[in-house]
């Protein structure tokens, strides 16, 4: 319901801080300044309904002295009776003022509420209030999940913890110890074997094929009912919000209309939702025989040192099977001894075979370990 009533406003005086001054009150009680266009009124708690008696002397809004800017209440008269009642003057007098009506106090500006204790007639109906206290254990499952937070918070960083320690790269001053290569190379041969699969690869032979489960899917078989929450929202009350504009005489007219509140309620209701049943899915199996590569044996060659790094001999057997050997892999070691925390390491690590080339037994370098890899940084 919209409802519109007059009301008293309030401002404060600019030239001494005097407050809270009733609006149709054109001076300062404590200091005598007279009110200008400037004045900011406001509401305040006991902004009162005006009655319609003292409404009677309010005729619009305040005009303004054209000579010091006092602002002077309306009282109907012709611009020829205008007196200004803090400077005396009249408003067409012979100080070249002219014959027109002076200016007035604007109107029809929004003006501010002071104090807090300013409230909306705001009233909710019991069953909300209830309603509102639905919802105790908010708080503690909102405490509980922190807490794991926390606990993930911690085991995460320990894990960040450990992992650093791996991904630091680390240099280290080491004495080459021993130094140790080998080359080996792989032999190879081209033999049946049996295998089985879902899809027969090109160049299989003695084929059988057999039904075998491959999985399982979902088959709908009806329908069940099944009980749902369903949320909506329902008016539980009206909240009056109200907007004042000043008419320009120390009154303002406050406009109230009651807006309303809602409140999320749940009903239930019946819902309809498919019923499954798992069921097996048959699929073609093939088992088959496929000739292919496979290692025979590893011919491996090793040596100390700068002896020169040569391949095995290779020596192929008497097989009815074809036979290929694959490249030569080189692997180069070197035993290193250094300082760790006041003792004595001893480790051997795996170098590139150009880096290893570049080193002497006996001799000191420098070393990079990184993430279980290592390189040679610099001899010494
Ligand atoms: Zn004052
Ligand atoms: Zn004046």
């Amino acid at each position: 319901m919209a409802r519109q009533e007059i009301i008293l406003l309030f401002w404060d005086c600019p030239e001494c801080g005097h407050a809270h001054i009733p609006g149709p009150t054109q001076r300062c009680p404590n200091c005598f300044w007279w009110r200008d266009r400037e004045t900011n009124f406001y509401e305040a708690p006991d902004s009162r309904v005006l009655s319609p008696e003292e409404l009677e002397q309010f005729q619009g809004p305040d005009w303004i002295c054209k000579v010091c800017g006092a602002a002077n209440p309306e009282r109907g008269e012709p611009v020829a009776n205008l007196l200004c009642g803090n400077c005396q003057q009249w408003q067409t007098n012979s100080l070249d003022l002219g014959d027109a009506a002076p200016d007035d106090l604007a109107a029809g500006i929004a003006v501010a509420k002071k104090h807090g204790e300013w409230q909306d007639g705001f009233h909710l109906p019991p069953e909300t209030a209830a309603n509102s206290k639905r919802q105790p254990s908010r708080a503690k499952a909102d405490c509980r999940k922190y807490g794991w937070f926390a606990l993930i918070g911690l085991v995460a960083f320990g894990a960040v913890g450990v992992g650093w320690g791996l991904l630091v790269p680390r240099i280290i001053e080491a004495e080459v110890i021993a130094r140790n290569w080998t080359v080996s190379i792989e032999i190879q041969e081209l033999r049946p074997v049996r295998e089985g699969g879902w899809s027969l690869p090109t160049g299989a032979y003695n084929v059988t094929s057999s039904q075998r489960q491959s999985g399982t899917r979902e088959v709908q078989t009806g329908t069940q009912t099944q009980q749902v929450e369903v949320a909506y929202e329902e008016q539980v009350g009206t909240q009056e919000e109200c907007t004042t504009v000043s008419r320009g005489d120390g009154t303002g007219e406050r406009s109230c209309t009651d807006v309303p509140v809602y409140a999320t309620r749940y009903r239930t209701e019946t819902k309809e939702v498919p019923v499954y049943r798992t069921e097996p899915v048959y699929d073609t199996w093939y088992d088959y025989t496929i000739d292919a590569w496979q290692r025979l044996q590893v011919a491996v060659a090793s040596g100390t040192d700068d002896q020169p790094r040569r391949p095995p001999a290779v020596s192929r057997g008497n097989s009815p099977y074809p036979q290929q050997t694959l490249a030569p892999v080189e692997t180069c070691q070197v035993g290193v001894r250094y300082q760790r925390r006041q003792q004595v390491e001893t480790q051997t690590w795996t170098l590139p075979c150009d880096q290893y080339d570049q080193l002497a037994t006996g001799q000191a370098a420098t070393f990079k370990r990184h993430l279980g890899q290592t390189a040679l940084q610099s001899t010494e």
